[in-house]
C-alpha cells in the first residue's frame, strides 16, 4: 500500500488552508481540509518559563518548588532553578562568538502559575468524537450500545477520523494532556492504514505527542462477535497492516513524537489466532500489546460460554501478559487475578467515567495500587465518556473511589501520579511523566489566581484531583513548544476546525 501527501496550499494571513490527499492502492481516498497557522519550524526550540509560582514535579522525590525557572532546549529540560536567563545569555554569547545565531527563545511568564507535568491518556477512541450524546444509546449498557452504534461506525472515513482526532486530541491539549493514545479499530472495507494517517496527521497538526494503536476486529455477528460484516478484516489483512504501521509510524526513540502498538479490539470481537499472532509480532518489532478486558459481566459471561476460562486466564493462554501488555479497564479481576497482573507487571488503563456512564462497574483501584499494579488514567471513548478532558477524569477517579472505598481511597496526588508517572509507565516511557532535568518538555500550567481557586492553595499536588480545575488551562508545552495558549490551540485555527468538524458530523450522522 501506498500512503502518499500532498498539499495544496492557500495562504490567507497567518492562516494556511490545505488540502492533503491520502492515496491507497493508487486510489484517493479522502480529503482532508486542514486550518493550520504556519509557524517557522525552528521556533520555540528554546523555552524559558520564568519565576514558576509552584512546580508540582512528580518527580522521584516528589518536590514542589516554588519561584523557579524552567529552561528547556529542544524539547528537552535542561534547567530548573533560579535565574535561568543567567544561562541563556552564556549560551548566546558563546553562540555569538562561534559566529552561531542563538534562539529564538520562548519565553512565558510563570508568576501566580502552578506547573504541573503533562497528563498522558492511556486509553480513547478519538473516532467516538463524533457520535457523542446520541439519545438512542442513553440508556444501553456495553453490548447493545456497541452493536447500535457500530451502524454508524461502520460510515468512518480519512476525514472523519482526521477531524474527529482534531477536535478530540485539541480538547485534551487544552485540558492539559500532552500525550494520547487512541485505540481505532475499526477499518469500514476498503479503508486500511490511511485512517492511522489521517490520525497522525491530526496529531501532527495540533502538536500533540501521539501513540496510535493498529486495531482490529476478525469477528463479526456471523461469528457470534458484535460489529456488522463491513467492518472487520481477516487475520492475513489485519497482521500485514499492523506489520506496516509499525514500520512507518513507531519510533523507538527517546522523546519520540509517535510510537504505535498492537490493539485487537476486544476478546469478543476477535479470534483466539488474532491475539496468539498479534502478540508474536509486536514481541518481533519490540511494540507494546493493548486490549479491553474485564470491563462488563456479560465479557465474563461470553468467556465462560464460548471458552470455559475467565478473561485473563485465556489472555495468558494467547501470551497476552506481561510488562508490555496493558488492558482497559479491568473492572471484574478476581483477587488471585489481581495478584497475577502485579507479579507480572501487567497494567490497567482506569476509565472511571467511562465506567459510571455504561454502568460497567467500579474498577478495584485502591487494590491494585495496594499490591503494585501499574495503574493509568483514560478518558475512554468519546461517546463513553461524551468528553476528552483528563482533568475531569482524575476528579471522577478521585471521588467515585472516596465513595466506594472511603480511607482505602487514593489521595488527589496518588491520582495526580496515576495520570503522569503511572500512565507513562503503562506506555513504556521513562521520558515523560515527571518534571525533572532530561525529561521531555511536557507540561501544562494553571493561573492559581483564579476565583475558582481562591482558598485552595494549601495542597497543589491534590487540587487537581480533590478541588477539579474548571475549563481550559492557561498553557500546554508538548516537546518544549507552546500549543495551548491561554486556553487556545496555537497551531490551528479552533472556530474553523469546529466549523468544519460540525459539517462533517451531519453529513455522517445522516448517513442512517
Ligand atoms: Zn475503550
Amino acid at each position: 500500500m501506498v500512503c502518499d501527501y500532498s498539499f495544496i496550499e492557500l495562504t490567507r494571513g497567518s492562516l494556511f488552508f490545505g488540502q492533503r490527499s491520502i492515496t491507497q492502492k493508487g486510489q484517493d481516498m479522502s480529503y482532508i481540509e486542514i486550518p493550520v497557522i504556519q509557524r517557522a519550524e525552528e521556533e520555540s526550540r528554546y523555552l524559558w518559563v520564568r519565576n514558576v509560582g509552584t512546580v508540582v514535579t512528580c518527580d522521584d522525590d516528589d518536590r514542589i518548588l516554588h519561584g523557579v525557572d524552567l529552561y528547556a532546549e529542544n524539547g528537552v529540560i535542561k534547567y530548573i532553578g533560579p535565574r535561568a536567563g543567567e544561562i541563556i545569555d552564556r549560551k548566546r554569547n558563546e553562540a555569538s562568538e562561534r559566529g552561531e545565531r542563538f534562539g529564538p527563545t520562548d519565553i512565558i511568564d510563570g508568576r501566580g502559575m502552578i506547573l504541573y507535568p503533562g497528563l498522558i491518556n492511556t486509553h480513547h477512541h478519538l473516532y467516538q468524537i463524533f457520535s457523542r450524546n446520541l439519545p438512542q444509546v442513553q440508556r444501553m449498557e456495553l453490548f447493545p450500545w456497541l452493536k447500535t452504534l457500530y451502524e454508524i461506525w461502520k460510515n468512518l472515513d480519512g476525514n472523519v477520523v482526521y477531524y474527529s482526532t482534531l477536535a478530540g486530541a485539541g480538547e485534551l491539549l487544552k485540558t492539559g494532556c500532552t500525550t494520547c493514545l487512541d485505540h481505532h479499530y475499526v477499518f469500514p472495507e476498503g479503508h486500511h492504514n490511511d485512517l492511522l494517517d489521517a490520525q497522525f496527521a491530526a496529531a501532527d497538526d495540533l502538536g500533540i505527542r501521539f501513540y496510535a494503536t493498529r486495531g482490529s476486529m476478525d469477528l463479526s455477528v456471523k461469528d457470534g462477535g458484535l460489529p456488522p460484516d463491513s467492518v472487520v478484516q481477516t487475520v492475513e489483512e489485519i497482521l500485514a497492516d499492523s506489520e506496516e504501521a509499525i514500520l512507518k509510524y513507531h519510533d523507538p526513540a527517546r522523546f519520540s513524537m509517535h510510537r504505535v502498538a498492537l490493539a485487537p479490539c476486544s476478546p469478543f470481537s476477535v479470534s483466539r489466532r488474532l491475539l496468539a499472532e498479534s502478540a508474536e509480532l509486536a514481541r518481533k518489532h519490540g511494540v507494546r500489546l493493548h486490549t479491553h478486558l474485564c470491563e462488563t459481566k456479560d465479557e465474563e459471561k461470553y468467556m465462560l460460554e464460548k471458552e470455559g476460562i475467565r478473561p485473563l486466564e485465556y489472555m495468558k493462554q494467547v501470551g497476552w501478559v506481561g510488562e508490555d501488555v496493558w488492558f482497559a479497564h479491568g473492572i471484574w479481576f478476581n483477587d488471585e487475578e489481581l495478584d497475577f497482573l502485579a507479579q507480572t507487571g501487567t497494567g490497567i488503563a482506569h476509565c472511571p467515567v467511562s465506567n459510571m456512564k455504561l454502568s460497567s462497574g467500579v474498577a478495584r483501584v485502591p487494590e491494585m495500587l495496594r499490591r503494585g499494579v501499574p495503574v493509568g488514567l483514560a478518558v475512554d471513548g468519546s461517546a463513553s465518556n461524551d468528553g476528552s478532558s483528563l482533568l475531569e477524569e482524575m476528579r471522577a477517579a478521585y471521588l467515585l473511589h472516596r465513595l466506594h472505598t472511603g480511607y482505602d481511597a487514593p489521595s488527589g496526588y496518588e491520582i495526580l501520579k496515576m495520570a503522569t508517572r503511572q500512565s507513562a509507565r503503562l506506555l513504556g516511557r521513562d521520558d515523560i511523566g515527571a518534571i525533572a532535568e532530561e525529561m521531555a518538555a511536557d507540561f501544562f500550567m494553571i493561573d492559581a489566581g483564579k476565583l475558582s481557586l481562591v482558598g485552595a492553595q494549601s495542597d497543589p499536588a491534590a487540587l487537581l484531583a480533590t478541588v477539579g480545575y474548571k475549563g481550559d488551562v492557561e498553557y500546554t508545552v508538548v516537546n518544549g513548544r507552546i500549543v495551548v495558549e491561554h486556553g487556545k490551540l496555537r497551531n490551528i485555527d479552533e472556530e474553523a476546525a469546529a466549523r468544519r468538524a460540525g459539517e462533517i458530523v451531519r453529513d455522517y450522522l445522516s448517513l442512517e
